[in-house]
């Protein structure tokens, strides 16, 4: 599903202009707050970006994969914090639900996550698991008509302001075998609580926290698909979107960088010129718009498969790898043209430095990337495919 061409560029030209006009010039001060500020959410909920991905039949935009990629190019210029919580909801966590939940798990929260009325999160990794999703150890057990969940989930993102966590916990049925499940948990559950904001590197005010289950009780009906087991597969595929989007706002932050390092290299003067104009310089700027040309291919060309309808796992893998380590090289060459300005906070390449850190974690490490790709080519070798 897609919308047309002439709503679409309309979306696309009013994402890039409240981009320009109200996210870029409050970074800093959202930087300083623990969570996004009520007034730009109403404003992202009038946009329609809370509905990017959902279905029509939802009342969402239900954006194709290609014209995602296009809207996270124009998000992704400015700080990853002003759009974290749009990807995490129209990503992975919306995204289980899109794939697994049962027809009335979807009508119970499709409508109100695409309007915006409420915000969802993941919760998948534990003090204990992140990079082996496979060995989670919270557990659901059987109780009455529903099930108690006990454990304890990490740097969860949007958790201080969602009105839905997809939690996953292990299941066991009643010949002892035991599968990796999802539950659609409220936050006024109880038995459930929400943990302090962490303090981290970068991306402030986009809130991380712990999430402390005590038998938390939930109805059967919480339970994503209606049946245990299909929690991981939801995941994987809607990891599979989510890693395209995050690559596709690396590539708009590289542009952002990469034209903030060349306006300060036109405006600052050493050695009688503008450093603009020194060859060492020049080769800093060409190399990260050659690289950020190379990611924003790279991130077409999958999500185009994707519209064709194909898995795109090793492609949305790649294009996060690339991607991601892409941007903290071009922060890097950023922060070397503005020089000691560039380590100073009044200038907003330093922290947008601290901001992209974290893309070669979040959503699995550059690491786990790699294993990816590398277990589908020499598979696709062994089952002796050609390499395209
Ligand atoms: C800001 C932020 C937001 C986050 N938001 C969420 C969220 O909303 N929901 C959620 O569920 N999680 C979230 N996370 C957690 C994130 O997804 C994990 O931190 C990430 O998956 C890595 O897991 P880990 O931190 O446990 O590292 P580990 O898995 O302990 O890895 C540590 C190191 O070992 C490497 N490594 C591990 N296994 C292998 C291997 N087999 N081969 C080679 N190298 C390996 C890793 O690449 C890494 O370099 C968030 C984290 C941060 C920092």
């Amino acid at each position: 599903m897609a919308v047309d061409t002439e709503t679409f560029s309309l979306l696309r030209d009013g994402v890039a202009r409240f981009v320009r006009e109200r996210l870029m010039p409050r970074e800093r001060e959202i930087a300083g707050l623990d969570r996004p500020p009520r007034d730009l959410l109403d404003e992202v909920r009038e946009l329609g970006l809370f509905g990017l991905t959902y279905p029509e039949e939802y009342g969402g935009l239900g954006l194709d994969a290609l014209q995602e990629v296009q809207i996270g190019f124009e998000l992704g210029r400015t700080s990853p914090a002003m759009r974290n919580f749009i990807s995490i909801h129209n990503g992975v966590a919306g995204q289980c639900l899109r794939h697994a939940g049962t027809p009335e798990q979807k009508q119970r929260y499709m409508r109100r996550l695409a309007s915006g009325e409420i915000v969802a999160a993941f919760a998948l990794t534990e003090p204990d698991v992140g990079s082996d999703a496979k060995a989670v150890k919270t557990v659901a057990k059987r109780s009455g008509r529903g099930w108690k969940i006990s454990g304890r989930k990490r740097f969860i993102s949007n958790a201080s302001f969602a009105g839905l966590f997809t939690v996953f916990a292990r299941t066991t049925d009643e010949t002892g075998k035991s599968s990796l499940s999802a539950f659609l948990v409220e936050p006024g559950a109880k038995g459930l609580e929400i943990g302090k904001s962490e303090r981290k590197m970068g991306q402030h005010g986009a809130p991380i926290c712990d999430l402390m289950f005590e038998e938390c009780y939930v109805e059967d009906d919480a339970l994503l698909g209606g049946k245990p087991g299909v929690g991981l597969e939801a995941a994987m595929k809607g990891l599979d979107r989510g890693r395209l989007f995050i690559a596709a706002c690396c590539v708009g932050l590289a542009y952002r960088l990469t034209e903030d390092a060349s306006d300060y290299a036109n405006a600052r003067q050493q050695f009688g010129v503008p450093i603009a104009r020194h060859q060492l310089v020049q080769a800093l700027l060409a190399d990260s718009l050659t690289e950020t040309f190379a990611a924003r291919g790279m991130v077409e060309s999958a999500a185009r498969k994707a519209v064709e309808g194909d898995r795109i796992t090793c492609e949305a893998s790649m294009c996060k790898l690339f991607a991601t380590e892409m941007v903290g090289r071009v922060a890097d060459r950023a922060v070397q043209v503005h020089g000691g300005n560039g380590y100073i906070s009044d200038y907003m390449v330093e922290q947008l430095y601290r901001d992209v850190r974290v893309l070669r974690i979040y959503e699995g490490t550059s690491q786990i990337q790699q294993i990816i790709i590398a277990k589908d080519l020499t598979s696709r070798r062994i089952r002796g495919e050609r390499l395209s």
